[in-house]
């Protein structure tokens, strides 16, 4: 059953199902000019059923564009399907990289090593994780053709212009878009109403570093943006992002004071309670552990 809601002029929100651990997905339709798609939703059959479906409750006749957040499978997903319908995809350069690093396969081995290497996390638990990499990796694929987006950059979404915004923290690229006219921001991942996105991991030069640092930057950019409006990708829309951005701060910091680290980014991550934890959570746990490692690092 496919939820739309209007949510703001010539744009409706479709909630969208995905098979994998989240509620659901928001994907954005805008009409106009240039009629367009925020994010892409999973790359399976009742996604594709969604959006057809939207477009005719709206009476649009194609779809133009479609503007990617971030590269997760539960929004970046689909694009290929929608690729060759004829949507152009627009995704940032950054995100676009990691998501081929997905797709390639080089992102989970990174991730072994990271995890062997750095975190001492034993070779049987990383075989659990590689069972999710599996299941998620086929619910995306690479399109034939993408155009590469910056920060910065403005795009034109049904008769509005969208600021690319750098929003890195949950992946290295992350982007939001602003609609600077009308005050409303697509947040994707980066700011949610009901939770906190984990920081991601990424590598630079020859270092993983983990996203906590930027994202808490991200807030920052985010809360001077003074919007309105939130359009995030999970959860409802919300009024006052300016509020949310200092909660979330404020419970983050929170969070590092109650960290204890033990011998190993492995041990704290699972040091919590239960014996046996679910390869998924494991995966959560240790994207904190090391966030909260790093960040201690730099505030001493
Ligand atoms: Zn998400």
């Amino acid at each position: 059953m496919l939820e739309i809601t209007e949510v703001g002029q010539n744009v409706h929100l479709l909630k969208v199902q995905v098979p994998i651990n989240v509620e659901s997905v928001n994907l954005y339709l805008i009409d106009g000019q240039v009629p367009t798609l925020i994010d892409a939703g999973t790359n399976t059959p009742n996604v594709i059923e969604a959006v057809n479906e939207g477009m005719k409750h709206m009476g649009m006749k194609r779809l133009e564009q479609v503007i990617i957040t971030h590269w997760h499978v539960d929004h970046a997903g689909a694009a290929a399907s929608f690729s060759k319908k004829g949507a152009r995809i627009l995704v940032g350069s950054r995100d676009y990289q990691e998501w081929a690093s997905f797709v390639g396969g080089e992102g989970f081995s990174q991730f072994y090593r990271w995890a062997t290497e750095e975190w001492k996390v034993p070779v049987k638990e990383i075989s659990n994780m590689l069972k999710i990499y599996k299941e998620f990796h086929m619910l995306t694929a690479l399109p034939d053709k993408v155009e590469l987006i910056e920060p910065g950059q403005t795009v034109l979404a049904g008769d509005d212009s969208l600021l690319a915004i750098s929003t890195p923290g949950h992946t290295a690229g992350h982007l939001s878009f602003y609609n600077e006219k009308d005050r409303i921001l697509y947040s994707g991942d980066m700011l949610l109403p009901n939770e906190i996105p984990y920081p991601g991991i990424w590598q630079e030069g020859d270092r993983a570093v983990s996203g906590m640092s930027s994202y808490l930057k991200s807030l920052d950019v985010v809360e001077a943006l003074e919007a309105l409006t939130y359009l995030p990708a999970h959860g409802e829309p919300s009024d006052d992002p300016v509020a949310r951005c200092q909660e979330v701060r404020e419970q983050l910091y929170l969070q590092l004071d109650q960290y204890h680290s033990a011998e190993t980014v492995y041990l704290s991550a699972s040091n919590v309670g239960s014996q046996k934890i679910h390869p998924g959570v494991l995966f959560l746990k240790l994207h904190y552990a090391y966030g909260w490692e790093q960040l201690k690092k730099r505030v001493g």
